[in-house]
This record gives C-alpha cells, structure tokens and sequence, in this order.
C-alpha cells in the first residue's frame, strides 16, 4: 500500500513529537498497521473507510506509541471522537505493547492513489470528462445574462471589472484570492458569473466551480452525513477555479469555515485560483475566524461603491437596447435620478414601465412611469421633512443645525446645505419655494441651482454620490 508510511512531509501540527523524538516504523510495525487498516474496512464498511480512515498514514511509532496522520486538523477531530477508542484497541489485540494512539496533521500526508492515464488517451478524455460532469453538478446553474458584455462599467465598480477582467485574461494568479464586496444589488454575483463564462470560454479546458457559500455549506454538511467527506474533499480540491459567492454566510459556521480553510489553502498550495464576493470588507466580516479573514485579503481585495446618477443612467440605456423598448431619455433619467437603492431594483422599475406598456398598448411617458411606480415612489416619500433631512444632513457632516439656515457660502457649509436642498426635493412634495423658505428664506431660484448642482456631482464625483445614498438610505430605511 502506497500511503503507508509518508515521507518528506510538512508537520504542521505543533504539539506532534515526530520530528522530537521520531523513529522510523520497523517493518514489522508497518506491517501490523497494514494488517489494521484492512481491519478497519472489514468492520466500518467501505463508506466509513474511504472517507475517515483510509487517509490515516502511519508516521512513527515509539515507546508503546502508533503516530498516524492525517491531513487535515478537522479530520483529525472527527476521528478523535468518532473511531480512536475502537483503533487503539485493534492496535492493542494485534500487539499488547502499544498504549497510546496518536493521532496527528501533516498536510498532504494523504494522496489517493490515481490510475496513471496517457495523455490524449481516451481514458484521460473520459477521466477529465467525469471530474467536469461532477463538478458541474455541485456549481450553481450561471445565469447566460450575467457576462462583461452586459456589465455597465463606471466608476464605482471600475476597480472590481479591471481585476475581474484581468484575472481572466492572464489566468497566471496576478492576485489570489481575488475578493470583491459591496452592498446588495451592486452587481457582485454578476460579475462572478461573467468570470466563470470567460473561463470556460477562453480556457474550456479549466474546471470551475462556482457556488455560494450557502450552497458550499448544505454540500459539506451533506457529505459528512453521508460519509462522503473524502470525496467532498478530493472534488472541491480537484478544481482550476473556485468561486464562492456570499462568503459572510459562514459567518458562525465554524466546522463550515474551517473546511473552507482547508480547501482555500490546499487550491491556492496548488496555484489555483480563488475568488470570492462578500457584503463587506474582509476585516469586517464578524463571526469569521481570524486566521481565514486575513487569508481572504492576501490577493487583490476591490469593492463595489455604491451607484452614482451617472452609471445608474448607463445600466437603463443598455437595458433598454437589450428590451428593444421605446423607452423616451426622460423616463430613464427620471428613473436614474429616483430609484437609487440598488440597481436590481432599478432594472425591475424599468421592467414593469416596459410590462405596463406592453399589456396596456401604451407608449411610455413620465406621467405613465409615475403611475405604473407610484408604489415604488411612494416608498422614497414617505412622511420624510425637511426637519428631517436637515437633521441627518448636519449629522452626516458634522455640522450646527444652524447651518442649514445661515448665509455661510463656505464649502464646507454650503455644500451640504444644498445635499439637503437636493433631498428635500426628491423625498418630499414641498415646491421649490416652500423648500427655499426653510432653507433661512432662500429663493426657489437658489434651490433649483442647488438640485442642479448636486444632480451633476453625483456623475463626476463618487463621494458625493455616495454621500446621497448613505444620507438617503437613513431617511428612507
Ligand atoms: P449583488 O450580487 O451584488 O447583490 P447582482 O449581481 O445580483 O448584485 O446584481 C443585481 C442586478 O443588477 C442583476 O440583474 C445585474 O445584472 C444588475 N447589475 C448590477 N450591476 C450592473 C452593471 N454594472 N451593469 C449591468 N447590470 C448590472
Ligand atoms: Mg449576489
């Protein structure tokens, strides 16, 4: 047997007296731990041995101790608590002078023993063929929509498209992991699925595996049920390219999470590529373990900012080419400038004006948007005032209440004011001339400037987008 007795292996569990005090195991102890290995499959069945005990690989013996190893410290938990009693005591009926079992980590210290296969063979063609089908039945379906060509690119996922891009391209890990985060809808799972369509289109010879953490959970607690946790092991350590989208899932999760940390390590050992999305920066992922969060922001970490008018504006010009819908500029800036929570919700506000128009045999107007979304609408209106908005505005910056009255013109003041101004307008119904007044008496000539201002930084300058949208999401939330 070929995995009896490893050699030139990592220890890395510390506590492991091998590398202190080690002796070679005699032959006749390599022969009495064969004899117990074929024990075991006897009275565990085949399942129970493929998946726990036969990767354990004699190491050493010493002074009435058998060090076995095995390859992952979860494994070695699980069988600590599940089969040691049971081993050490066939141990012991074979030779009574062993007292203790020991059992250790040694990374890759389990290789299953794979037939060798020329290349260009059928058999190699079948074999990758095999490893693909099972593979593709573990990933989660990718949406045919979700590609590059689809994606509207803008400043605020600029950063994500270039590294994704990228890693496609070269396919020489320029950075591994790649994890990109962001808030809902801001288009992570989209371009997670553009990178796996471009891999399998440009390296279809590649294996990915694209799953969501959820899905990578329900996979991993299944195997163990099932005793298949080998062979859970091998399939997600056999892949080119492993993406798992939503890592905070785990959060929690920690026989999940350790797993995972197993798997990211052995694929990026091997120089495969990972890729992950999350909700929020990996220091920011509470509940996961420290070891892996700063594992995840060893390669190339690149963050979606929230939408500006200007990309929002791109997404529905693009869309409504794709729906080849008659769609006049003005409903769809009404809908860039309205609708900002996130771009799923975007893309379905234009959906149901197209949908409306359909069933109605309509031609799409601003008036007819308004109607078909005054639900939507309504939402972002709700009993919002002026008070309020000036109040998380002053609270946002910083800033007196006071200032939202005074004549103060310096930026740092003035720029706020007119934020305030430009939310005032679009969460509330007050006219203009009703909005200048709590503004210290403004004109409504002074208000429309401000709403004019704002709605053109918004395109130019992220911060300020993003500004308006956290200020916009404590009122609406
Ligand atoms: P997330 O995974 O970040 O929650 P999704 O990737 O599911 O968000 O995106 C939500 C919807 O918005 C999808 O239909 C997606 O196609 C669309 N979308 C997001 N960003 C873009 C973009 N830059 N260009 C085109 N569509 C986008
Ligand atoms: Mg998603």
């Amino acid at each position: 047997m070929s995995d009896v007795g490893g050699k030139g292996l990592a220890v890395v569990q510390e506590n492991s007296k091998f590398k202190a005090e080690s002796l070679e195991p005699t032959p006749e102890i390599l022969n009495l731990w064969q004899k117990i290995h074929e024990r075991m499959r006897g009275e565990f069945g085949e399942a129970v041995f493929r998946s726990w005990l036969k990767p354990l690989v004699l190491q050493a013996s010493y002074h009435g101790t058998m060090e076995v190893s095995v390859p992952t410290r979860f494994m070695r938990d699980w069988i600590q608590n599940h089969y040691s009693e049971r081993l050490l005591a066939m141990c012991q009926e074979e030779n009574s002078e062993i007292k203790r079992l020991q059992i250790v980590v040694v990374q890759g210290s389990f290789v299953e023993d794979a037939p060798v296969l020329e290349s260009g063979s059928e058999a190699l063609k079948q074999a990758n063929q095999n490893k693909k089908t099972e593979i593709a039945s573990i990933s989660s379906p990718l949406d045919p929509r979700f590609t590059f060509d689809s994606f509207v690119v803008g400043k605020p996922n600029a950063l994500a498209h270039a590294a994704a891009r990228r890693v496609v391209e070269s396919m020489t890990l320029p950075f591994n992991p790649l994890f990109i985060y962001g808030g809902v809808g801001l288009g992570k799972t989209h371009l997670m699925h553009a990178i796996a369509h471009a891999v399998e289109q440009h390296w279809p010879e590649k294996t990915v595996m694209y799953l969501s953490a959820e899905k990578f959970m329900y996979q991993f607690v299944r195997a163990l049920r099932s005793n298949e946790a080998m062979h859970f092991k091998e399939t997600f350590r056999s892949v080119d390219v492993l993406m798992i989208d939503d890592i905070q899932f785990i959060s929690g999760k920690e026989s999940t999470q350790e797993e995972f940390f197993h798997t990211f390590n052995a694929l990026v050992d091997q120089n495969k590529q990972i890729i992950i999305s999350a909700d929020k920066a990996p220091s920011d992922l509470t509940g996961i373990d420290e070891r892996l969060r700063s594992r995840l922001a060893w390669g190339l970490v690149a963050d979606i900012h929230p939408s500006t008018y200007d990309l929002r504006l791109g997404i529905l010009q693009a869309k409504r080419a794709q729906l080849q819908a008659a769609v006049p500029d003005g409903v769809l800036e009404f809908l860039a400038l309205k609708v900002t929570s996130n771009i799923r919700e975007l893309e379905g506000a234009l959906n149901r004006i197209v949908a409306h128009a359909d069933v109605a045999r309509q031609a799409i107007t601003l008036e007819t948007t308004q109607e078909v979304l005054q639900d939507l609408l309504r939402v972002h209106d709700r009993r919002i005032t002026i008070d309020e908005i000036q109040k998380k505005v002053t609270e946002h910056y910083n800033l007196r209440p006071a200032d939202m009255h005074s004549a103060r013109r310096a930026r740092a003041v003035a720029r706020p004011r007119q934020i305030a101004m430009y939310l005032a307008k679009q969460l509330t119904c007050r006219s203009l001339p009703e909005i200048g007044r709590k503004f210290g008496g403004r004109d409504h000539t002074t208000v429309m400037h401000a709403v004019r201002k704002i709605e053109e930084l918004m395109g130019d300058d992220v911060q300020v987008a993003q500004d308006v949208d956290i200020i916009r999401r404590t009122l609406t939330g």
